[in-house]
Formats: structure tokens, C-alpha cells, sequence
């Protein structure tokens, strides 16, 4: 019977590269079909053993794979870390294996996030040893501590900041968009120029699911038109009541991201300076869940009464992030929008209704018009 600890000792062996490359080939695998062997532990262990040490781990994988860790840690962390996290005693339990043996600790994080974050047990496995490698270096009191330095967290307060500045919008209008661009070749770093695709999708969304975004426009707010002031309904009644309880308007600079916005954002990267930006179906906002607010200090404690986890990334002290017991996993829908929205418009370039974000999606998306189909 194959131990937990013993893989994970020997993934820990590993450098964090070639971690990397392995968690991007095997959430391939595991994406194209979820019953294949690789889901699996055992096979796993079976594809270390066969991979030669020392080689030098294809560029593509460990690219994916750093994506997929990057966000996949925030979540972890969070589920790990924050104050809403009632299992005091894991918490507890982590902690003692950290300071014993990493590949304990590692072992003993593996289950945890298979069940709470619904990760197939190889990716656990290798997420959480290099969640353990990452933070295993470093020196303070607690693990959460250490952890939080060391993640790597999306510059929302960037994104916000050139989605809201007046000249990108004045340089949009110039140029002109309709009929000419698609998502792939829009012009600038603003999200602003897709934003009637956005509402399509949007409207795609909620006639899927009704009312799986609510707008929070009617609440005593006051946000930037770039904002989409849509939420989950749990977590939008969440902030309704931290306002009123507060009696102050909240300003908010950003909340519901859509695939179109976070592709184009992927996309731009590091021209951008978006080096840091998750692709498609990885950030909280697209979930509905997360919103960037000014005045975090002033506003934490009304929110925390109701579910809402202030983070306070170091460089992102904006990003608050709903994590009530009723909130949803949305993302599948907001692709399978997509997915309809492009089918309709494209009766000659059908393309699978699945809610999944493949590389077939990834195309059609590029290739979207940005105002809308
Ligand atoms: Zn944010």
C-alpha cells in the first residue's frame, strides 16, 4: 500500500521546476479525461519513478503548471489560513508536521485540499509539496505567516488602475471598435474594450442560471464605470448588510470579471504589465466572489461579520473575497456562455457546450469581437 508520505518525500526531492512541469502535464491528462489512470496516486508514483532525474523539464509544462500552482495556492491558503476556517485542528495538526518532517506535512495537506478544493489526488499532492517546498525555507512564528509571504498574488490594484484611467478609455474611443477587433487584436491594456461582449456574457449567464449574478448597483455604492456590479446573491446580500450596518457609502473599484476580460488580461501579459494574471477560470472575481474596495482598514470588520475575508495581500490590500458556506462555483457556467453565445453566431464553427476552458475555447474566445456578437 503506497504511503502518502513516502510520495510526497519523493516529490519534495524534486526541484520546484520540475514539480511544476509535472502538475501542468498531469492536469492535462486529468482535463481531457477526468477517468484516466493519472487520476490516481499510484500512477503518480509510477511516473516519478520512470522520469530520469536531472532532466531538464519542457518550458510549456512548467509554464502551465507555475499558473496553475500560483492560483491554486491562493485557495489553498485561504482555505488554510483564513479566520473563516473553522478547522482549528488541522490548522493545529499542520503546523507540528511542519516542524517535525515536510514530507508529513505535505501528506497531511494532500487529503485535505483533494476534499475542500475537489482536486484529483495526484494534483493535491504535488500542490501541497510545493506549497510546503515554497514556505520551507522561510522563518516565522506561524506556517500561515510564512505562507502568505510567499504567495504570489494577481495585481488587481494594477489591473484596476489602468482599467480606470481616463486616458485609456479617451485612446479607445479614438481608435474605434466596432466591427474592426477582435479580442485577440484589440488595441491597449485596458478590460474596458470588451466590455459589450462582457454584458453579453453576462445576460448568457443568467439566463443559464438565473440570477447566478446580482447587481449591487442599488446599494449605497459608488464605483467606477469600468466596474460590472454584479456578485453571487449570498454574497451581495453579505455586502448589502455591512453597508448598512457601516451607514457609509463604499467605494468600490472592481468586482465580476468576465472569461472575455481575464483572457484579454492573459493575453497582454507582461506588455501590460500583467505578468502575474491567472487565464480563464482561476481568479476569484470571475467567480462572482471577489471585489476590490477603497478604505479596506475602515471596512473589514462590517464585511467580516458577514462572510466576506480581507487577505490583505501585501501588494493587493484592496482584494476582499466572499467565503461563506453558501457561496457557488460559477465558472463552469460562465464558460458554458461563452460556449452557447459563440455556437448561436457561428453555426459553421460549432464548438463543444461543456463549461470547460480548453484550448478550443481559448481560440474562439481570441477571436471574439470585442462588441459583442
Ligand atoms: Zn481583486
Amino acid at each position: 500500500m503506497l504511503q502518502v508520505d513516502d510520495l510526497t518525500q519523493k516529490l519534495l526531492d524534486l526541484d520546484e521546476d520540475s514539480l511544476k512541469a509535472q502538475l501542468g502535464i498531469i492536469a492535462q491528462k486529468i482535463a481531457t479525461d477526468p477517468t484516466a489512470p493519472s487520476a490516481s496516486l499510484e500512477s503518480l508514483d509510477e511516473a516519478l519513478s520512470a522520469t530520469p532525474r536531472g532532466g531538464i523539464p519542457d518550458r510549456t509544462d512548467v509554464n502551465f503548471g507555475d499558473r496553475l500552482f500560483r492560483s491554486l495556492n491562493i485557495k489553498s491558503y485561504n482555505l488554510m489560513c483564513s479566520e473563516l476556517f473553522d478547522d482549528l485542528e488541522i490548522q493545529a495538526q499542520l503546523q507540528t508536521a511542519f516542524k517535525e518532517s515536510l514530507a508529513k506535512a505535505a501528506g497531511l495537506l494532500t487529503p485535505v485540499l483533494a476534499t475542500q478544493l475537489g482536486l484529483a489526488l495526484p494534483i493535491a499532492a504535488i500542490v501541497a509539496s510545493l506549497i510546503i517546498k515554497t514556505i520551507s525555507s522561510a522563518t516565522a512564528e506561524t506556517i500561515c505567516e510564512i505562507w502568505k509571504q510567499k504567495l504570489v498574488i494577481e495585481p488587481c490594484s494594477l489591473i484596476n488602475q489602468i482599467d480606470n484611467d481616463p486616458a485609456q478609455r479617451r485612446a479607445l474611443e479614438e481608435v474605434g471598435t466596432r466591427g474592426t477587433f477582435t479580442l485577440q487584436d484589440a488595441p491597449g491594456c485596458s478590460t474596458a474594450v470588451v466590455r459589450l461582449l462582457d454584458k453579453q456574457l453576462i445576460e448568457e449567464m443568467n439566463k443559464i442560471e438565473p440570477n447566478c449574478l446580482i447587481s449591487f448597483a442599488e446599494l449605497n455604492v459608488d464605483m467606477g464605470e469600468g466596474v460590472h456590479p454584479f456578485l453571487q446573491l449570498p454574497a451581495q446580500k453579505a455586502l448589502a448588510r455591512a453597508i448598512s450596518d457601516r451607514g457609509q457609502k463604499l467605494t468600490i473599484n472592481s468586482a465580476y470579471r468576465t472569461i472575455a476580460q481575464q483572457q484579454f488580461l492573459f493575453t497582454r501579459g507582461s506588455d501590460c504589465g500583467y505578468d502575474r494574471v491567472a487565464q480563464p477560470g482561476y481568479s476569484q472575481h470571475e467567480s462572482g466572489l471577489a471585489m476590490d474596495i477603497q478604505d479596506p482598514e475602515g471596512w473589514s470588520s462590517f464585511l467580516e461579520n458577514y462572510g466576506w475575508y480581507w487577505p490583505a495581500y501585501g501588494n493587493d490590500p484592496w482584494h476582499f473575497e466572499y467565503q461563506g458556506s453558501d457561496k457557488q462555483d460559477i465558472i463552469g457556467t460562465a464558460v458554458l456562455a461563452f460556449q452557447r453565445l459563440w455556437n448561436r453566431h457561428n453555426p459553421n464553427e460549432q464548438i463543444d457546450e461543456d463549461g470547460a476552458f480548453g484550448p478550443v475555447t481559448e481560440e474562439k474566445l481570441n477571436k471574439s469581437p470585442v462588441e459583442g456578437f
